[in-house]
């Protein structure tokens, strides 16, 4: 049975704060001058320098080794995603949904045997 996000909200709340990333997550981000974005990012370069994403250059992005989400600008990592917004209605909503990572981009929801999520 197919199922749809209800957005409800919960499955970002609970994981969408301590996810690994790609590089090729970070390619519209860099591209797109995407700071606000990038600035929540931990990216390891293969020479085992951290750096957050907003220090990255397009010419930087095949020497990444591991993408972080989510920190904040001093580089604290975040128990939330800030990129989550509740609206008046109740639900969820992403405010980067045309450009979330693929981790995102990949998830289904599903229901839980005990009736937890949808
Ligand atoms: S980036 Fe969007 S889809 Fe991903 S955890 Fe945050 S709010 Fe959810």
């Amino acid at each position: 049975m197919v199922q749809y996000c209800k957005q409800c909200g919960r499955c970002c709340e609970r994981w969408g704060w301590g996810q690994e990333g790609t590089a090729d997550d970070l390619v519209p981000w860099v591209a797109g001058g995407r700071r606000d974005i990038l600035l929540h990012v931990a990216v390891r370069l293969a020479s085992g320098h951290w750096t957050r994403g907003d220090s990255i250059r397009e010419e930087d992005i095949p020497s990444v080794t591991r993408v972080l989400y989510w920190q904040d600008p001093g580089g604290r990592h975040l128990r939330s995603c800030p990129f989550l917004e509740r609206r008046g209605d109740g639900l969820a909503a992403c405010t980067i949904h045309s450009v979330r990572p693929a981790v995102c981009r990949e998830y289904s929801p599903w229901r839980c045997t005990d009736g937890d999520y949808l």
